[in-house]
This record gives C-alpha cells, sequence and structure tokens, in this order.
C-alpha cells in the first residue's frame, strides 16, 4: 500500500490530527532525495546551515530540511529515515506529540527534529526518562548533529555543574526529565548569578511522552537540605513489631490504611511508661508511633522497597524497579530504615520543589513522542495544550493480539501462565512476561524452575544491565520475565541483538508477549504489548488476569461473579470479562481525576513561586538588596560602609535577602502542606471544598512572603557587624544548608491526601451501570 493510502487510513483517528500537509512536505522531500545525495558533507553541512534564516517555517524549507536531514542520517548512522519518520519529524517540528509504535525510530526522528528545532534558534532539550537512555540516545546521534552542523552534549546524574552548563550550552541536550528538574531547583537558590547552569527554556522534546507527561507529571522533585547534626526523631520500630494484628491494630480491606485500636493504643501507652498517647504535648510519638506501624504492617520488602548497600530502595510500582533517587516522605523513611535497622539517612527540609508538569510548561514550545498517546489525548491537551499526529508504522503490523484469559484466582492464573510459557518454549519462541511487581518476577520465576525452564528475570536492576538483558529477549527460546517498564527504550530484535536467528524466531511465530494482569491503565497494557511485533516482524500478545487480582478487588469491589468457571479455572463469561475492563477504566478515571486535582493545588504554589522567584531575580542579579537595605536601614547601612567597602555591604546585603528569600519559601512550603492536610480533614467532615478553603489562606499567605522575608533581611541586616574577617554573616543567623541533595518523591504508599480523597469517587463511578 502507498505511504499516502496508508496515512490516511491513519489520518482520522479521533483525537489526532490530520497528517495531509505534513504528508505533502514528505512527498515534496522524496523528489529532492537524488539531487541532495549528489551534496559533499560540507555542502550538506552549508545547505542545512542555510536554512536558518529562514526561521524553517515553509513548507519548501521544510522539506528540503528533511531532505537534507535524510541524506545525512544515511551518511552519519547508516539509516535511512523512512517516509513515515519524517512525518513524525515534521509532527515534533508543528510542537505536537507523535504516536509513533515502539521500534519504529522514534530516537532518529526525535534527534532530527530536534536539529530543526535548533535550527529555527531555539535550545533543545530531549528530556528521556533516565540515565542511561540521555546518554545512549545523544552518543548514538553526535554524528548526525555533527553533519547537520548542530552542536549536542547530555547530562546525566553524574555530571558536574561545569559539564551542566556546557551541556545545557549545546544547541540540543540530551537529559533525564528528573536532572534538568534538579537543576532548575538549584538555579533558583544560586546565590550568585555564575552558577546557575540553566539557560532560558526553549524547546521541550520528550520521549516516552505519556510517561513523563501523565504518568509522571505530579511527581514533585525535590531539592532539600539540611544543617549540621540535624537530630533524628526516636523510632518506633521495636513497639511496632510487637503489636499483634486485629487485636492491637486494624488495616484496611485494601491494606492502605492502619490504625491502631483502644487496645493497641493502651499497649502502646504502657511500652512507653504509661504515657497518654493522645495528649496534645504527644502529638509527635502519635505520629512517630503511627508511621512505624505504617512501615511494619504497609510496607513490604521485596514489593515496597529491596534493601542494598545498607540502604532502602523504592520500587517504583508502575516500572518495577528500583527507583533511584526516590525516597518517602521523611518520616516514613525514617519509619523504615529503623524497621530494617538500618542507618538512618538524612531527614532536612524542603528547600523547593518543582512538579514534571510545572517544569515541562516552562518551555515555550513543547512537543514529544510515544508508542502510546492517542489513549491520553483530553489530557495532553488539557495539562500542556498538546495535539497527537498519530504516524503509521513503517510496515504494517501483523502482531496477533489474543483475547484476555479470564480466572477465577491468581493460582489458576499462574498454572496457565506457566503452561504457555512452556508451550511456546518448546517450540524455541522467545517469551517476554510483564508481571505487575517484582515480587510477582521473583513468584513466577520460581515456578518456571520448578517447570524445569531456565527464564532470565529482570528487575531491580541499572538501566544499562536491564537495557543489554532486554536487548537479548528476541533470542530463540529466551524466556524473560520482566515487570511491565524494566528496559524501556531498548529495541528487541527477533533472533537475538545482533538479528542471526530471525528467520528461524520468525518461523516460530516471533516473540511472544505475556501479561500476568492488567495494569492501572490499558495503556500500559498497550506498552508491555509493544514489545513485540515490531517494525512488522511477526509476534503475539495476550493477558491473563484473574477476579482475584488487586485491579479487580481494588476497583470493581461490589462486582461478583457467580457463573460457571471451567475446570482449569477459567472463565469464558462476558460478564465476567466486563468486570475486569470495567475495573480498568474505573482506575483511569481514578488516576485522571488525581491528575487533576494535585495539579489545582500544585498550580497555585507554581504562580506564587513564579512571583516571588521574579522580586527573587532583582536581588541576585540587580543592586535590589543594597538598595532595600540603604533605604530601610539607613544608619546602620552607613556605618557598615565606613567599617569596610560599598562593595562588601552589597554583597554581603544580597547574601542576606536571598537567605532570607529561600527561608521564607522553605517555611512557606512546609505552611501549605500542613494547611493542605489540616484543610483536608476539616472540609471533610463539612462539605467543604478543600481547594476553596486552602486558597483562601494559601493566597494571601503568598501575597506576603515578599514583605515578610525582606522585612527578617533587615533584622538580620541591623544584627550584622564586622569580624575579623570581614561582615560577620554567619553571627547574624544567615547559613545556608551544608549539604543538599535532590530526590522525588514516591507515590505516598498509602495514597496521597488526593488518592485517598478520591477513593470514594471510586465507589461512586463502580456503582454506575452498565
Ligand atoms: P523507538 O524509540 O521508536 O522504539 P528506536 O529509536 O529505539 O525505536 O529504534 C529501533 C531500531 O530501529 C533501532 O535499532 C534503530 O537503529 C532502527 N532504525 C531506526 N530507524 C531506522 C531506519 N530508518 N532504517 C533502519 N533502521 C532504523
Ligand atoms: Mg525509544
Amino acid at each position: 500500500m502507498a505511504l499516502r493510502d496508508r496515512l490516511r487510513r491513519f489520518a482520522q483517528k479521533p483525537g489526532s490530527a490530520d497528517t495531509g500537509p505534513l504528508r505533502r512536505v514528505v512527498d515534496a522531500a522524496g523528489a529532492r532525495e537524488d539531487d541532495v545525495r549528489e551534496l559533499t558533507d560540507a555542502a550538506l553541512t552549508d545547505a542545512v546551515a542555510a536554512l536558518r534564516d529562514g526561521g524553517l517555517t515553509s513548507d519548501a524549507d521544510l522539506a528540503e530540511f528533511c531532505a537534507l536531514g535524510r541524506e545525512a542520517a544515511h551518511r552519519a548512522l547508516g539509516e535511512r529515515p523512512f517516509d513515515v519518520q519524517l512525518v513524525g519529524v515534521l509532527a515534533l517540528l508543528s510542537g505536537r506529540v507523535a504516536e509513533m509504535a515502539t521500534g519504529e525510530g522514534k530516537t532518529l526522528a526525535g534527534a532530527l527534529a530536534a536539529a530543526g528545532h535548533a535550527l529555527r534558534g531555539r535550545r533543545v532539550h530531549v528530556l528521556s526518562v533516565n540515565d542511561y537512555l540521555a546518554r545512549r540516545d545523544a552518543a548514538w546521534m553526535a554524528p548526525l548533529h555533527a553533519l547537520l552542523g548542530v552542536t549536542s552534549g547530555w547530562v546525566t546524574q553524574e555530571s558536574t555543574p561545569d559539564e551542566r552548563r556546557a551541556a545545557y550550552g549545546a544547541d540540543v541536550t540530551y537529559a533525564p526529565v528528573s536532572e534538568v528538574g534538579f537543576d532548575l531547583l538549584r538555579d533558583r537558590l544560586a546565590t550568585s548569578p555564575g552558577a546557575v547552569v540553566l539557560p532560558e527554556p526553549g524547546v521541550a522534546l520528550v520521549d516516552e511522552a505519556d510517561s513523563v507527561l501523565v504518568d509522571e507529571a505530579m511527581v514533585p522533585l525535590i531539592l532539600a537540605g539540611a544543617a549540621d547534626g540535624a537530630a533524628a526523631a526516636p523510632s518506633h520500630a521495636d513497639l511496632a513489631r510487637r503489636l499483634r494484628p486485629g487485636r492491637d491494630y486494624t488495616t484496611d480491606e485494601d491494606a492502605r490504611n492502619v490504625q491502631l485500636t483502644s487496645d493497641g493504643a493502651r499497649a502502646v501507652e504502657r511500652a512507653l511508661g504509661g504515657i497518654d498517647l493522645y495528649a496534645a504535648d504527644n502529638l509527635g510519638t502519635l505520629t512517630g508511633v503511627n508511621l512505624a506501624l505504617h512501615a511494619e504492617v504497609l510496607l513490604h520488602r521485596d514489593v515496597d522497597y529491596i534493601v542494598r548497600d545498607g540502604e532502602v530502595k523504592l520500587i517504583s510500582e508502575s516500572r518495577g524497579r528500583v527507583a533511584l533517587l526516590q525516597r518517602w516522605p521523611d518520616g516514613l523513611q525514617a519509619a523504615v530504615e529503623a524497621k530494617e535497622a538500618l542507618e538512618a539517612s538524612p531527614g532536612g527540609e524542603i528547600l523547593d520543589l518543582v512538579t514534571v508538569q510545572e517544569l515541562i510548561n516552562r518551555y515555550p514550545v513543547r512537543c514529544g513522542m510515544t508508542g502510546t498517546a492517542l489513549a491520553v489525548a483530553g489530557q495532553l491537551r488539557e495539562f500542556y495544550e498538546l495535539d497527537i499526529v498519530v504516524v503509521p508504522p513503517n510496515r504494517p503490523r501483523v502482531r496477533e493480539d489474543r483475547p484476555d484469559l479470564l480466572y477465577a484466582t491468581v493460582a489458576d492464573k499462574e498454572t496457565a501462565v506457566v503452561e504457555l510459557i512452556d508451550e511456546a518454549h518448546r517450540a524455541n519462541r522467545p517469551v517476554l512476561v510483564g508481571t505487575l511487581d517484582v515480587a510477582a518476577s521473583e513468584r513466577l520465576a520460581t515456578r518456571l524452575r520448578r517447570a524445569g525452564l531456565d527464564p532470565v528475570v529482570l528487575n531491580a536492576k541499572n538501566d544499562a544491565e536491564e537495557a543489554s538483558i532486554i536487548a537479548g529477549a528476541g533470542a530463540p527460546g529466551t524466556v524473560t520475565v520482566s515487570t511491565q517498564m524494566a528496559g524501556r527504550g531498548t529495541d528487541i530484535r527477533l533472533g537475538g541483538p545482533d538479528g542471526s536467528a530471525h528467520d528461524a524466531v520468525a518461523d516460530a511465530g516471533g516473540l511472544l508477549v505475556i501479561g500476568t494482569g492488567h495494569y492501572h491503565s490499558s495503556r500500559l497494557d498497550d506498552q508491555l504489548r509493544g514489545r513485540a511485533g515490531r517494525q512488522g516482524d511477526p509476534g503475539g500478545s495476550v493477558f491473563l488476569a484473574s477476579l482475584e487480582d488487586d485491579l479487580i478487588t481494588r476497583y470493581a469491589p461490589e462486582e461478583s461473579y457467580g457463573g460457571t468457571v471451567a475446570d482449569d479455572g477459567s472463565i469464558t463469561d462476558k460478564n465476567a470479562h466486563w468486570i475486569a475492563g470495567h475495573a480498568q477504566r474505573v482506575a483511569e478515571g481514578v488516576d485522571l481525576e488525581i491528575h487533576r486535582n494535585t495539579w489545582r493545588y500544585n498550580h497555585l504554589i507554581g504562580l506564587q513561586r513564579g512571583a516571588f522567584l521574579k522580586d527573587r531575580a532583582k536581588a541576585l542579579t540587580g543592586s535590589h538588596a543594597d538598595d532595600l537595605l540603604r533605604e530601610r536601614a539607613k544608619d546602620h547601612h552607613a556605618h557598615l560602609v565606613g567599617e569596610t567597602s560599598a562593595e562588601e555591604v552589597a554583597e554581603a546585603s544580597r547574601q542576606i535577602v536571598l537567605y532570607h528569600f529561600d527561608r521564607a519559601w522553605s517555611d512557606h512550603l512546609a505552611y501549605l502542606t500542613d494547611l493542605r492536610e489540616g484543610i483536608h480533614l476539616r472540609s471533610l467532615g463539612r462539605g467543604l471544598d478543600p481547594l476553596v478553603e486552602f486558597n483562601r489562606e494559601a493566597v494571601p499567605a503568598g501575597k506576603r512572603l515578599t514583605e515578610e522575608a525582606r522585612t527578617s533581611a533587615v533584622e538580620t541586616f541591623n544584627s550584622l557587624e564586622p569580624g575579623p574577617d570581614g561582615l560577620d554573616l554567619a553571627s547574624a543567623g544567615v547559613q545556608r544548608p551544608t549539604a543538599t541533595w535532590t530526590y522525588i518523591v514516591h507515590d505516598n504508599p498509602f495514597g496521597t491526601l488526593d488518592d485517598r480523597a478520591f477513593r470514594g469517587l471510586v465507589t461512586l463511578l463502580t456503582t454506575r451501570r452498565r
């Protein structure tokens, strides 16, 4: 089928933009292919540079750019971009999200688009989901960028400030989203203009766009700090361990909450020497005991976290692998460390935070690519004003997606999974099994070994290792057990990494993907399926579910199935299948509401931060601090200038004002957190809208910030005196944190405030009749 026809078939998908105009540009680029092939490398680079002047906006220039880019990729990488990849490039250049299936070559399309955006005079950040991919893609695409005359660089966790500044100075910078966020946070606290590493935001080109922009959008990136010797709160881990379920505490049905019973409270009071646990001045103890109980009862080693190198490492549910750099909210993190008898990691206080959504929306131009965008079209529009272009695959997809297999119990399902794997394995067909979490991977691996199979188990490894393992998942007879997103971004070639056994594997049916349970959204299911049938290869996928699966018991709790069950536990009844699909739709609805609600709060905080930073910037780069203190502490200012020098006083003034701005913000964040928790509890009982109540108090508090910071600065300045080494800022109380660190707050395992609020919504949604 001609490209035009295939594009047309895809064009009218609801929620996606018409590809007609892009198609015409690609056709025009095709017509230029032979001419462009005659250019020397130098002439090619010059021809690209010549496009800068026109701003790369006219269709003619875009076509020329595509032709030159295709030729450059062919020469530099040995890969000639397919027409559909050029459609992707144009979608990205038009500031949209390109939906392109796994294995269609998004890295190359993204690299060309990045170069195009750069030619328009904007700095481009190609944002990846991890260090490994940022480095891999930058290095892989470097020869292409060089030939196009575009400079490039990359940033990883290990990059030094100088390396970061250099990398961000390039036309195109590959970086993990989180690192850019952390750099932004550190920049916002810079005490000299030279310490800033990020330039003005230009273009964000987001890889795995749905993961970043939707799934992880509300994840706050945090910069925390502590002064020396911050004391850890006493631990109640031993106490929590001695409490008995049922008698001393009870848990919710969904095991997301735990409460002391009155017996339990008495036991705690006795153990703590006869205190009154609910007395106002024992609030800290009560909180501590609660956290210890949460850590003991609700968080499970090897499911929610693992212990490695003496540290608690969180396991991210969605990626099913160790979430580097992540920690729980402080108290909980400490409680888990105490439970595992580990040394407490530093707590400190939150200096600043930013959500991924805010971070991305700072860029005036946004675009992205992913295999699964259409399902979140509404959200991309709502939260980022992004439209989607659905790009068809280069070769038609022939993957065979079998309908779900449904079982009554988890045990029946697991038996069926092993049988399916065994069957495929005997045919020498490679199998990739996706599990819901690390514990499920381990359980399955054990069963497979017992059945005489030798699975490769992939979890909790680092990204590079994961990538190399997953790259081999297409080799004949390989059984790879992996949590959903492990090794993402890595190509699975049929017949192994070198493709040598391609034909044998293709004859066996290609890669078989088996999902051992549905994820929170059908989009995540699709990501797993997408691992098979890449680039028109044969392949298949099937999901197995059971009525005992978490997703169903949690999101369709009121549904029960009383119909027929076969001897092997399988269920073919339409109603039962409906229940499974329904649970997933409810979960999707809940996730969206949580996103919306969290965003409403964060949006206000973001606006306040923005306004406050504008005032701070005047002190950082201008003479605002000196002017302020000269005006408000006239005599002392004159006195200090007399004792030292005008320059020294100006610099000290700047440090004092910046210090109080940063102090005020950190305090404000803590205040907002408490405010929100308190208002949430108060509003629930009284039918008030918590957001309205929150705004009523948070807005005026935000408005007062600048003035409060200035007043404190004046006070500090008045106590400033010259010491033996010049003006003594430390004695005046200007002490910045001696250590700062960054992390990502992991989803609160018991549900965030919103999550808890929206659990009510589950009931609401589930009562809607079919
Ligand atoms: P995606 O990110 O879309 O899943 P990748 O960018 O990882 O895909 O590319 C998948 C594979 O396809 C890689 O091995 C890459 O080298 C290859 N590839 C990409 N574009 C082309 C092309 N035009 N011709 C040949 N191979 C290509
Ligand atoms: Mg990719």
